[in-house]
């Protein structure tokens, strides 16, 4: 073993002293931490993937198609069918996860010398991309009950200027949509301040009671609305993200991509999950149940639940957080600390995981009675 550690190499400063983003992969018999979808992929389309990666294996001597035509035409076609507005495959956009589709966003439209702005608590990869890429963080205000406030908001960007601005909607870790008149709003304080780039990151959006803000790109050249194939298609471990934004936000992206970034394997595996589309998102409905059911009964057991749209519910209110993360890890259920003083997240699982995390939170309440 060597004891050389980060720091007696020349990283870049602002690595210094950092760690990598982790929620915790531990073996518990009740994982509800990351926000993935509980069902395995059906039978039928594991056969169909098998199939497709079996046919492109043939070609694997030769590099991917660059520019994944044919998945983003399939992607278009999901998005216009279920978005509420016609997109072509030159709107869209497919990265491995909508991870890298952020990091190339800000390769493009941050960097050094440029800043980005998220509402928090949000999605904490918003600032880790953002600093992994050399681009300034600003810490946007929330309200106490993690609703945005508009006229705060407004105020942040029109001091910062930012070049980026991201809204997360359903947000992360908190669970709330961000009204469309919030966005539509936003997006105009960040004209009028820069004019910046504004991307809606909608990764839980086919969770969410409301419609996609897709209808939003008509007319607005500097939004960007991204998406994956994580969460409702269940398809994590796949890794395909996507954007939809105008025609130039694509053209952008693709000055800093790497060549064939997306791999034959993984374009075709998600081809075979767009076949199987309907299959699906019929988890997504039954998803939303359970996550309403969730929301319901640690109300009733005496909890505060902050409202959702997503497939997962944040809860609190705790006196010590982390503590209570332990006593719920104890009862062998693994649920989320995103830091958020007093509140916890959990996934919507399948109805026996929710049972069992049920019974641990009810439990816990007993106990700190
Ligand atoms: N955006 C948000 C708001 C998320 O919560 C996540 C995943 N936790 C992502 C993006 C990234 O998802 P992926 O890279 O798996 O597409």
């Amino acid at each position: 073993m060597s004891d050389v550690r980060i720091d007696d190499l020349p990283v870049r400063d602002e690595l210094r002293g950092q760690s990598p983003y982790g929620a915790p992969q531990l073996d518990v018999p009740v994982r509800l931490n990351t926000n993935e979808n509980p069902y395995p992929l059906p039978e039928p389309l594991v056969e169909r993937i098998a199939e497709r990666v079996r046919e492109a294996a043939r070609g694997l001597n030769r590099y991917p198609d660059r520019d994944a035509v044919e998945l983003r035409t399939a992607l278009a076609e999901y998005l216009t069918k279920t978005g509420g507005h016609r997109v072509g495959v030159a709107n869209v956009w497919a990265a491995n996860g909508s991870n890298e589709v952020i990091q190339q966003l800000l390769q493009a439209f941050g960097g050094p010398g440029r800043t980005a702005i998220g509402f928090e608590p949000s999605y904490s990869m918003h600032a880790l991309i953002a600093r992994g890429t050399g681009t300034g963080w600003i810490s946007g205000p929330r309200r106490e009950d993690f609703t945005i406030d508009l006229a705060a908001a407004e105020e942040a960007i029109a001091e910062h200027k930012p070049d980026v601005v991201f809204i997360t909607t359903p947000n992360n870790p908190t669970g709330n949509a961000v009204p469309r008149e919030t966005v539509i709003a936003l997006y105009e304080a960040a004209q009028a301040a820069k004019p910046s780039m504004v991307i809606v990151d909608e990764a839980y959006v086919e969770f969410s009671h409301g419609a996609s803000l897709l209808p939003l790109l008509e007319g607005r050249p500097h939004l960007v609305v991204s998406r994956t194939m994580s969460k409702a298609f269940g398809a994590a471990g796949l890794r395909l993200g996507y954007l939809a934004a105008d025609p130039a936000v694509v053209d952008a992206v693709q000055l800093v991509r790497l060549p064939y970034h997306l791999s034959a394997i993984t374009q075709v595996t998600a081809l075979a999950a767009l076949e199987h589309t309907d299959t699906l998102l019929k988890y997504v409905e039954q998803l939303k149940q359970e996550r309403d059911r969730l929301a319901a009964e640690l109300r009733a057991i005496g909890y505060d639940v902050t409202e959702s749209d997503a497939n997962f519910v944040q809860f609190g209110r705790f006196a010590d957080a982390h503590d209570a993360w332990r006593s719920i890890l104890d009862r062998g259920v693994l649920v989320r600390d995103n830091g958020v003083p007093g509140w916890l997240r959990v996934t919507a699982g399948t109805p026996a995981e929710n049972d069992a995390f049920l019974d641990a939170v009810r439990d816990l309440k007993k106990e700190q009675e």
